[in-house]
C-alpha cells in the first residue's frame, strides 16, 4: 500500500457505545500494516479491547496508556509489537485507564499529554499510521486524542438511531478545532454492521452518504460473525480468516484511507509563516 507523504493520526471515535470502533481500529491497523505500512495503535479504553484483537497483554498492572497519560512515561518505554502484523505496535489499555478520566482533571496541560508523548515517539521512530482507539464517551482520554490526531474516522453502524450522537460528536470536534487542536478534520466515515437482508440498512447508508458525501469510504463493512469470533482468538480477522468477507471488506477499506492519502499534501505545519 502507498505510504503517506507525513504520519497521518487517526482518531476512531462515536460516544455512541458498541458501534465498530475498536473492530475498526484494529482491522486497519493491521490491514495497513499487512500491507508494509508501520502503523502504531494507541488503546484509549479501559476495556483494552483492542489490546485483546492484537494479540497483546493488558491484564491489571500491564503498563501502557495509563502511564504514558498519568506518570508522563514514554511511549517507547510501553508498546509492545503485535503478533498480528510485521511493523504494527500497540501501547495497551488495563483496567488502570478507568482511573485516568477523574486523575487528568488535576494535571496540568491535562489535554496535551497524549500529543507531548507522541511527538516525542514520531520524533524517534518512522510511523506511517497512528489510531487511536476511543472509549464510548466525550471525556479526557477521547479529548487528549482529539487533540493529538489530525484525521477523525467515525464509524457508522447500519441500525437505527445511527446518526443519533452524531452531531453531539461533531459539535465536540468543532469545540476542539476552534480552542485546540486547528488541524482537526473529519476525514473519513465508515459504515459497519451492513446487513444487505434489510432495507433499513440501505437507507441508514444511503442517509449517512447523503450527509458525509465526501467522506464516506465506498466500501462498507458487512455484518459477519467472523468478525466478532476473531477477538476472542486475539486476532483480527485479517488473520483469522483472511478470505471471509469481513476481512476483505476491511482490507479494502484500509486500502482506500491509503490510496486517498497519496493525493495529500503533507500536513506538517508548514515554516513559511502562514496564519494559523
Ligand atoms: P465500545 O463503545 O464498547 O468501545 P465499539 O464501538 O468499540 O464498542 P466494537 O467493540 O468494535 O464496538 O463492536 C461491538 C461488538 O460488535 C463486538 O462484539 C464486535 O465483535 C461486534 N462487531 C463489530 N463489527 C462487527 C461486524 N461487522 N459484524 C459482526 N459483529 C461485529
Ligand atoms: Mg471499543
Amino acid at each position: 500500500m502507498p505510504a503517506p507523504p507525513a504520519t497521518r493520526t487517526f482518531v476512531v471515535a462515536n460516544q455512541k457505545g458498541g458501534v465498530g470502533k475498536t473492530t475498526t481500529s484494529v482491522n486497519l491497523a493491521a490491514g495497513l500494516a499487512l500491507g508494509g505500512l508501520s502503523v502504531l495503535l494507541i488503546d484509549l479504553d479501559p476495556q483494552g479491547n483492542a489490546s485483546t484483537a492484537l494479540g497483546v497483554d493488558h491484564s491489571p498492572g500491564t503498563p501502557g496508556t495509563y502511564e504514558v497519560l498519568i506518570g508522563g512515561a514514554a511511549i517507547e518505554s510501553h508498546v509492545v509489537p503485535s503478533t498480528e502484523a510485521p511493523h504494527l505496535m500497540v501501547l495497551p489499555a488495563s483496567i488502570d485507564l478507568a482511573g485516568a478520566e477523574i486523575e487528568l482533571v488535576s494535571v496540568v496541560a491535562r489535554e496535551n499529554r497524549l500529543l507531548r508523548a507522541l511527538r516525542t515517539y514520531l520524533a524517534d521512530h518512522h510511523v506511517d499510521y497512528v489510531f487511536f482507539d476511543c472509549p464510548p464517551s466525550l471525556g479526557l482520554l477521547t479529548l487528549n486524542a482529539l487533540v493529538a490526531a489530525t484525521e477523525i474516522l467515525i464509524p457508522i453502524q447500519c441500525e437505527y438511531y445511527a446518526l443519533e450522537g452524531v452531531s453531539q460528536l461533531m459539535r465536540t470536534i468543532n469545540l476542539v478545532k476552534g480552542e485546540l487542536n486547528p488541524d482537526l478534520r473529519l476525514s473519513t466515515v465508515l459504515l459497519t454492521m451492513f446487513d444487505a437482508r434489510t432495507r433499513l440498512a440501505a437507507q441508514v447508508a444511503a442517509e449517512v452518504r447523503t450527509h458525509f458525501a465526501d467522506e464516506t469510504l465506498p466500501t462498507v463493512i458487512p455484518r459477519s460473525v467472523r468478525i466478532s469470533e476473531a477477538p476472542s482468538y486475539g486476532q483480527t480477522v485479517l488473520t483469522y480468516h483472511p478470505d471471509s468477507a469481513g476481512a476483505v471488506s476491511y482490507l479494502r477499506a484500509a486500502q482506500e484511507i491509503a490510496v486517498r492519502a497519496a493525493d495529500l499534501t503533507p500536513t506538517t505545519p508548514s515554516t513559511n509563516g502562514a496564519p494559523r
